[in-house]
């Protein structure tokens, strides 16, 4: 490992953000959670050190629920990285919201069941620390700043995106039955994920900026009328935005502050951690 290298941005997303950046340094990065979804790619974009790591990791081999978010965050933190873009593909639980929709959410509603969501539960790190009880504010899950920069870059190019909304994080990796997609849309929910959380919650466990783009592959069972979601339909979807939706996510790099004045880094102010942050 290069101990040199560092980044200031994360992007957690697919290799097809990354694999063309001209210099790309990759890194495997031990964390006291475990192995991180894979090697972190870490190469200048506007002008910006920006660390790309991809989720699923880069054969696309974990299904959500495997993911190590713990580690991933964990690892972009020790390289230096203090916000975060976490592009994720997502279905639209509304009609209005249909596939090709960019939608920035303001807000999370956690519905998965099997997934650590706490750097602080008490059990001791490998170096002995053991962490204090923690519980941090989370009532506006997403950065301020880092939603308005994604929000600005899509409007620079010409897609209009959806400005808030609340993504629905399911356990999967199965799809909703329709009851399940009707209830959510009841709600007035917008989009429905498999991966927005833990990740957003961890993130402010380490005090990160955190802004989702949701990118709207398909309708939900509840928002269509025919045979519910196909993974295949998914794919075919993103494939066909995925270049639309890295030039936004490049110029939203570029936008955000190379100063933070958001609320996100005073997370963690005034609360006993117990353990040393990265
Ligand atoms: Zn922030």
């Amino acid at each position: 490992m290069t101990e040199d290298v560092r980044a200031e941005i994360g992007v957690i997303g697919g290799s097809g953000f990354y694999s063309f950046l001209d210099e790309v340094t990759e890194l495997r990065v031990r964390t006291p959670y475990g192995e991180p979804s894979d090697s972190l790619f870490v190469g200048e974009l506007a002008g910006r050190r920006v660390a790309f790591l991809p989720r699923h990791g880069r054969t696309h081999h974990l299904p959500p629920h495997r993911i190590n978010y713990r580690a991933n965050l964990w690892a972009l933190r020790s390289l230096g990285v203090r916000q975060v873009l976490a592009p994720c593909a997502v279905g639209g639980l509304q009609a209005k919201y249909g596939p090709g929709t960019l939608v920035v959410p303001d807000q999370v509603v956690d519905r998965t069941k099997s997934r650590t969501q706490t750097f602080y539960d008490g059990e001791p790190l490998p170096d002995g620390q053991r962490p204090g009880v923690v519980h941090v504010g989370f009532a506006d899950p997403y950065c301020e700043h880092g939603r308005e920069a994604a929000l600005t870059a899509a409007r620079g190019s010409d897609w209009e995106p959806v400005d808030g909304g609340t993504l629905v994080v399911v356990e999967g990796p199965r799809f909703s039955t329709r009851a399940e997609s009707q209830w959510h849309a009841s709600q007035g929910w917008a989009v429905v994920g498999m991966t927005g959380h833990p990740e957003a919650v961890l993130a402010r466990e380490l005090a990160l900026c955190y802004t989702s783009m949701a990118l709207v592959t398909d309708l939900d069972a509840g928002a269509e009328s025919g045979e519910g979601v196909s993974h295949a339909e998914v794919l075919r979807v993103f494939q066909e935005n995925v270049g639309r939706l890295r030039s936004v996510l490049f110029d939203a790099v570029g936008r955000l502050p190379v100063e933070r004045a958001c609320a996100c880094q005073d997370a963690l102010d005034g609360l006993e951690l117990g353990i040393e942050l990265p």
